[in-house]
């Protein structure tokens, strides 16, 4: 008793511990200073019609410009953020922010501005209490129908969760898409999938990486494709970095790919710049 009381003891002054939680504090501090200085930005990736690649999206992909350390991705915070609460802040700037451009690009660019954007949610946003008012009213502010913003959520947060489930039913009430995120990761299950309110599943890029190298892998792409068809929903194959990933996607007939073959996430203006260059030639 005494040996494991000592043990329990000595995990407080664990150094490692000690220093995660250091780090933690900072990167809180840091977060809230970024917030309020403006450090986040937002960048945007292509999706793709398969075959021919044909853009047809884009997903809204949050950066955090540090004074010191450079552009940060999300996987470097938006986990503290969800622990200290500061996702809702985050998640709200990136929703006004790419809402604001995406509505931009279509009265300057016309019939070549994307005809859907792409969001991600984190688990906490989808159980806040405003963010089916907070979405109505950015769409309403910015003239947007609905039907073009599309919500990204990872299927473990969809699953289980009553709240999350209610939210989900709510946004497509209002007319806004939902994708899942990451399909095929955790403990995803195509028994489960028509249980969704789903318009789209995305194929994690674990398996897109593996798919040509690993017949289960393809297999089960092949398997994930044909449940989300059969429910109509669209299917998106996430990373593809290859032609021969893109020439097996497209063979395993899905529908869109979305990956640095066709394109990085980038800044508005060079996406911009791309899509006034590509129609010129
Ligand atoms: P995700 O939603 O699955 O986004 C796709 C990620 O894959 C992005 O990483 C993107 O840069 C990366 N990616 C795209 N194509 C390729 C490729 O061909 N090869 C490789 N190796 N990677 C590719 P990123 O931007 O670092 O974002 C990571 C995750 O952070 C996202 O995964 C999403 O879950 C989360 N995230 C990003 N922005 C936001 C946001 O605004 N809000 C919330 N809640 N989460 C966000
Ligand atoms: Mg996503
Ligand atoms: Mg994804
Ligand atoms: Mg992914």
């Amino acid at each position: 008793e005494a040996k494991r009381a000592g043990r329990d003891c000595c995990m407080v002054f664990d150094p490692a511990m000690h220093e995660r939680v250091a780090q933690q504090l900072e990167i809180e501090n840091d977060l809230r200073r970024a917030l309020r200085e403006r450090e986040l930005f937002v960048v945007y990736q292509p999706i793709v019609a398969l075959p021919g690649g044909r853009a047809t999206g884009v997903e809204a992909l949050v950066r955090w410009r540090h004074p010191t350390r450079g552009v940060v991705t999300p996987g470097e915070f938006i986990a503290v953020a969800e622990e200290v609460g500061l996702i809702d802040a985050i998640g709200e700037f990136v929703l006004r922010t790419a809402c604001a451009c995406f509505a931009d690009w279509r009265t300057r660019l016309g019939p070549r501005a994307p005809r859907q954007l792409n969001v991600n949610l984190s688990r906490a946003q989808l159980r806040s209490s405003g963010l089916v008012e907070l979405v109505a009213s950015v769409l309403a502010e910015n003239g947007l129908a609905p039907a073009m913003l599309q919500l990204e959520v990872t299927e473990t947060l969809a699953a289980q969760d009553e709240v999350v489930r209610g939210t989900l039913r709510q946004l497509k009430q209002i007319g806004v898409r939902l994708a899942l995120d990451d399909f095929g990761t955790g403990y995803s299950s195509l028994a489960c999938l028509h249980l969704l309110p789903v318009d789209t599943v995305k194929i994690d890029r674990s398996f897109i990486a593996h798919a040509e190298s690993i017949e289960y892998h393809r297999v089960l792409i092949e398997a994930t494709i044909r449940v989300a068809q059969s429910l109509d929903m669209v299917t998106v194959a996430e990373g593809i970095e290859t032609a021969g990933q893109a020439a097996l996607m497209t063979r395993l007939r899905c529908d869109h790919g979305q990956g640095w073959l066709y394109g990085r996430p980038q800044e508005a203006a060079d996406l911009e710049r791309r899509i006034n260059e590509s129609a010129r030639a």
